[in-house]
C-alpha cells in the first residue's frame, strides 16, 4: 500500500457525487492519488466497481462509507473505512438501508415544504439528478433548483433554501453515534469523525462529542480536508493528539465543479500524528 498521497473521503454518483465510481478512480489516479477510499453517503454500492477500476489504474483502494448520524439532535457524519465493509447481511447493510429509506421520506417532506412556498415538482426533479434512485441527498435538490433558475449555483440554493432556518430545510432523525460505530466495528471497520469544523459545535460540545466517540471505540478524526484552513487544521491536529486519535485526510470530492478541493491536491498530515492508514497496512 502506498500512502504517499492518500485520500480517504470521496463521493461518486452512487450517492451525490457527479462522477461514476470508475470515473472518480481514473481522475484520482491521473491526479496522483496513490490510495483512495470511496465514502458515499449511506451506501456501499459503488465499492465493487471502484475497487476494480483502482486495480486497472494501478492505485490502492480502501472501502468506505459516510454514515449520517445525529448527536444531540445535530447532523454529524462518521466515516467508516475497511476492507470488508460490504459484507452481506451485516448490521451495517441493514442500518444503511434504513437510512436510505429515511432519506426518501425526508425528501418528500422537503418537497412539500418547498411546494408550500410555490416551488413545485422538486421531488421528481431531484430524482432525475440522483444516479441512484435509492439515495437522495440535498445536493440533488440543489442541482435541480439551479436548473429551474431558483438560484445561480448549488451553494446559493443551499444558502437560501436548504440549510437550517430556510424554507426547504426539514428536521430529520438519522441514527445514533452508538449504532453507527457498532455497525462499522462489526465488519472490522475503523470509524473517523468527518470534517469536524462543519458542525458549528461549541468547543465544549466538540470535546463532548469526541469523548463519547472515543468511549464507543471511535478511532480517528479528519485533520486535513477540502474546506479547512491551515489554522483550523492545527486546531484539529491538537484535538487528535489530546484524544489519541489517528488522523485522516480526505478531499470530500463530489465533482469537478462542486468541491472545495481537487483530487490529489491535499496538504500533508502533520508528521507527528498517527495516520489512519496504519490500520490498513
Ligand atoms: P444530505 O446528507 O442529503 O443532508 O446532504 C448533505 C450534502 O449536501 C453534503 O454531503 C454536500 O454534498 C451537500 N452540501 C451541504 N451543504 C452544502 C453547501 N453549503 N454547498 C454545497 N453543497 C452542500
Ligand atoms: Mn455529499
Ligand atoms: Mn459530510
Ligand atoms: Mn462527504
Amino acid at each position: 500500500m502506498n500512502p504517499a498521497n492518500f485520500d480517504f473521503h470521496t463521493h461518486s454518483s452512487v450517492s451525490d457525487g457527479l462522477l461514476s465510481p470508475t470515473e472518480l478512480v481514473r481522475r484520482a489516479a491521473a491526479n496522483g492519488v496513490t490510495w483512495l477510499a470511496l465514502t458515499d453517503h449511506d451506501e456501499l454500492g459503488g465499492l465493487g466497481e471502484a475497487a476494480l477500476a483502482a486495480r486497472e489504474c494501478g492505485i490502492d483502494f480502501l472501502g468506505g462509507v459516510e454514515v449520517s448520524i445525529e448527536w444531540r439532535e445535530k447532523p454529524i457524519h462518521i466515516i467508516g473505512l475497511g476492507h470488508a465493509l460490504d459484507t452481506d447481511q451485516s448490521a451495517l447493510q441493514a442500518g444503511l438501508q434504513a437510512l436510505r429509506l429515511g432519506r426518501v421520506e425526508r425528501a418528500r417532506r422537503m418537497a412539500d415544504a418547498l411546494e408550500a412556498i410555490g416551488i413545485d415538482g422538486v421531488y421528481e426533479g431531484a430524482l432525475r439528478y440522483a444516479g441512484n434512485p435509492y439515495l437522495i441527498s440535498r445536493a440533488h435538490f440543489a442541482r435541480y433548483m439551479v436548473e429551474i433558475g431558483i438560484a445561480k449555483d448549488v451553494s446559493a440554493v443551499f444558502h437560501s433554501y436548504l440549510t437550517p432556518g430556510r424554507p426547504g430545510y426539514v428536521d430529520h432523525r438519522w441514527v445514533s453515534l452508538q449504532d453507527a460505530l457498532s455497525w462499522i466495528h462489526a465488519v472490522g471497520g475503523v470509524a473517523v469523525v468527518a470534517h469536524p469544523s462543519r458542525y458549528r459545535l461549541s468547543g465544549g460540545e466538540m470535546r463532548a462529542l469526541l469523548t463519547e466517540f472515543k468511549e464507543l471505540g471511535g478511532q480517528g478524526i479528519e485533520v486535513i480536508y477540502g474546506s479547512l484552513s491551515h489554522s483550523q487544521s492545527l486546531h484539529y491536529a491538537r484535538l487528535a493528539r489530546y484524544f489519541g486519535f489517528h488522523a485522516s485526510r480526505g478531499s470530500d470530492f463530489h465533482g469537478p465543479e462542486e468541491s472545495f478541493s481537487e483530487l490529489g491536491s491535499l496538504a500533508p498530515l502533520p508528521l507527528d500524528l498517527k495516520p489512519v492508514w496504519r490500520f490498513f497496512t
